[in-house]
């Protein structure tokens, strides 16, 4: 082709061509061989830029790097880009389900196309070769991130029917929130839905306490009636709540003893929620919690021959950007004092400020959970948000109200305004740019990597299982004729 000519042709194609993205590799390198168990433990929501904040933040509170900085200099590690079938932005229903099952699906789905045609994931699979199966999360066990891997629904909503999904493919072992979708009180249908696992020989727990004593090969235990509250309520504020450790660490053990290996997807599922409400002190503390549940699985994959970890975060959300403040950005470290001032969520200073609260109240009350003394206007702002009337600039990229609006208050409005955080960011949304991802294992044959896509995945974990299966794919074009 003549220089020209590719000009003109490259040119063309730029213009008209909306799909397809850039996809997978177009034959992934199979970089994981021959383990007996996989653990993917995802972080849902978290960007580099988290990443930075979470590391510097420890290292000046504790002087040591996270486990997350060790996985990446030590592992196989680099970016995923995590687009879904028609759109740039993904959801977490579609970043979970690719992950699954090595296809890109619309958003707001799981594990199926538009039409109706279901996809088998990776745990259908692994459980039809004598793998004992897990999902933990400190979401509802019923949220996207974990139903991705067994359920088939159109809309990632249903948790109720997702349930009734998890009744008939019965992991051994759900560890997580959401008790409202099991109930008889809480559902809609009345119907008990514990009662197929009690029935099945499963140790079922609603609650903590018989939790840590339970002793079983097949576990359904279920904490709160929606999500796992944030570790920064259950830390600071006394909230009722297992850490994500525990339930892992649980997981882990009961899977430990089954005969043929396991594979086990375990979430931290509340760094996205915290990222949504541009919550930096939640979203700090969800990451903090993920790194211990992650101390714990490096130290399981040591001493455990042919074991792989795969870690990843499915996209991005809230776009924080940590800025420099300070003559030559001097000052930009000091976001860990500040950062360590904060002891609540966004969420539990929004109960305690009800539904019309005085000024007097928004003032004390965000002082004792951000240690920051909010101006009367912001104040104001938030108690006019509060009331359904939305002022603060840039409302189009901030949906989430009046909750935004909070975090619009406690960022830093004036660059060098000591007193708030440097983060800024950008959305209360999901962000399209690539997120982290790490493959670490043991007497495992992990090969580094630098750009990959989500679909990569499958691949690796169905070569590394000895499986070969690839799930039937669609057009995004095709997907957007049944919108
Ligand atoms: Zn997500
Ligand atoms: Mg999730
Ligand atoms: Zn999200």
């Amino acid at each position: 082709m003549k220089r020209k000519d590719f000009l003109k042709t490259g040119m063309a194609a730029g213009l008209g061509a909306i799909f397809p993205f850039s996809q997978s590799s177009v034959s992934p390198s199979p970089i994981i061989r021959e383990a007996r168990n996989i653990i993917f433990f995802a972080y849902d929501g978290f960007t580099w830029e988290d990443f930075s904040s979470a590391q510097h933040y420890n290292y000046r509170k504790t002087g040591k790097p996270l486990h997350l900085e060790k996985l990446f200099k030590t592992g196989s590690a680099g970016s995923m880009q995590s687009h879904s079938l028609t759109s740039m932005v993904t959801d977490s229903a579609a970043a979970t389900s690719t992950w699954a099952t090595g296809r890109k699906i619309v958003n707001g789905s799981l594990s199926i196309y538009p039409d109706g045609g279901e996809l088998t994931t990776i745990l259908e699979l692994a459980k039809s070769k004598g793998k004992a199966t897990g999902i933990i999360s400190n979401t509802t066990i019923t949220h996207a991130t974990p139903a991705g891997w067994i359920a088939k629904q159109i809309n990632r909503r249903d948790e109720e029917n997702i349930a009734e999904q998890y009744a008939n493919f019965k992991a051994d072992v759900m560890i997580g929130g959401g008790i409202e979708a099991f109930d008889p009180e809480l559902r809609s249908d009345g119907t008990d839905l514990y009662k197929p696992f009690l029935d099945t020989g499963y140790q079922v727990v609603k609650g903590r306490e018989k939790f840590a004593r339970i002793q079983s090969d097949k576990i359904l235990a279920t904490f709160n009636e929606g999500h796992v509250p944030y570790e920064i309520d259950r830390r600071f504020r006394g909230a009722d709540a297992p850490t994500l450790l525990e339930m892992s660490k649980k997981g882990v053990e009961i899977l430990d003893g089954s005969d043929n290996g396991f594979i086990l997807h375990i979430e931290s599922g509340r760094i996205d929620h915290a990222n949504h409400r541009n919550d930096a002190g939640a979203s700090l503390w969800e990451t903090l919690a993920a790194d211990e549940t992650l101390c714990m699985l490096m130290e399981y994959t040591d001493h455990t021959p042919g074991t792989v970890l795969i870690v990843a975060s499915d996209h991005g959300t809230g776009g924080a950007s940590v800025y420099g403040v300070g003559e030559r950005y001097r000052a930009s470290s000091n976001i860990h004092d500040l950062l360590d001032r904060r002891t609540a969520s966004f969420p539990w200073i929004m109960d305690q400020l009800g539904n019309s609260p005085e000024t007097a109240l928004i003032l004390d009350v965000i002082e004792d959970a951000t240690g920051v003394l909010v101006t009367l206007s912001d104040a104001e702002l938030l108690q006019q948000a509060i009331s359904g009337e939305i002022n603060m600039p840039d409302a189009a990229a901030f949906p989430r109200q009046p909750i935004a609006t909070l975090g619009w208050i406690l960022k830093g409005g004036s660059n060098d305004d000591p007193t708030h955080l440097n983060i800024n960011y950008g959305t209360t949304q999901h962000t399209a740019g690539a997120v982290p991802a790490a493959v670490y294992g043991n007497g495992v044959e992990v090969k580094p990597f630098g750009l990959v896509d989500n679909t990569d995945f499958f691949y690796w974990m169905t070569s590394a299982l000895g499986i070969n299966y690839k799930n039937p794919e669609m057009s995004a074009e095709k997907a957007l004729q049944f919108y």
